[in-house]
């Protein structure tokens, strides 16, 4: 049951690997499929062993096999973070592969927030044909009239203070109120603003620079194991 357990932990680790190729590559333009991975600093070919998660950067101490050039930990991070909130989504929420799946697409969206602050719109059709088959699938009715609400409360906010929130965060929060109810929109918000602003607090302490604007895609997705979290051990809050 372990090895059972350790496996499945390892595979969402190679999957998380898998979907930072993705998110990276989409943006890139570069094939996910055919291209093979590069060292950010020589560009010389990674060896698919030294690719695997957890085993290649320990083999080669974090370390690019070719040049020596340190590797970026943010893979690794990515990785463990990506794993950890599938298995939390798996044992906290009602719906896990649904959730599960809904994570996959949110991580991989905030691998090309990152890298190039853009999200391609099929990302977000993906996103939106996960929700219509789970729907379609558990006969769940979906809440038309939250997307509308929030778009025009987004587009006002927009009128205010111009570029305050980026198109893709619009649409994609507007897509996950298809399925989500308000209460737990609102907190999720709540919470993934609330780590937007201690990271920009904690950089600006750390670095005494200002940060210009930041992805606000990685803390939406990262707040969704959280708030899963928050309702499993208290699901009388609400
Ligand atoms: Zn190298």
């Amino acid at each position: 049951m372990l090895l059972l357990k350790g496996l499945i932990a390892y595979f969402l680790l190679i999957l998380a690997s898998f979907f930072m190729v993705i998110g990276e590559r989409l943006v890139t333009q570069r094939s996910f499929l055919w291209g093979r991975s590069i060292c950010d600093y020589c560009h010389h070919p990674i060896h698919p062993l030294y690719l695997m998660p957890l085993i290649g950067p320990l083999l080669t101490k974090f370390h690019c096999s070719h040049c020596r050039h340190p590797i970026a930990k943010k893979y690794l991070f990515g990785e463990l973070v990506y794993a950890l909130s599938v298995i939390v989504l798996l044992l906290t929420t009602n719906h896990p592969i649904f959730n599960s799946a809904i994570f996959s697409m949110l991580f991989i969206m905030s691998v090309s927030d990152y890298h190039k602050q853009w999200v391609p719109d099929r990302l977000q059709l993906i996103l939106l044909a996960i929700i219509m088959i789970n729907h379609a699938l558990l006969a769940i009715p979906i809440y038309w009239f939250q997307p509308i609400v929030l778009l025009l409360l987004f587009i006002l906010i927009n009128k205010i203070w111009p570029q305050s929130i980026g198109g893709a965060d619009i649409k994609t929060i507007s897509l996950l109120s298809l399925t989500y109810p308000a209460h737990f929109g609102l907190m999720w918000l709540q919470i993934a603003t609330s780590l937007a602003l201690l990271y920009i607090l904690c950089h600006n302490y750390v670095t005494h620079r200002s940060l210009e604007g930041i992805p606000f895609f990685p803390f939406i997705t990262l707040s969704f194991p959280i708030i899963s979290l928050v309702y499993y051990f208290n699901p009388n809050l609400f």
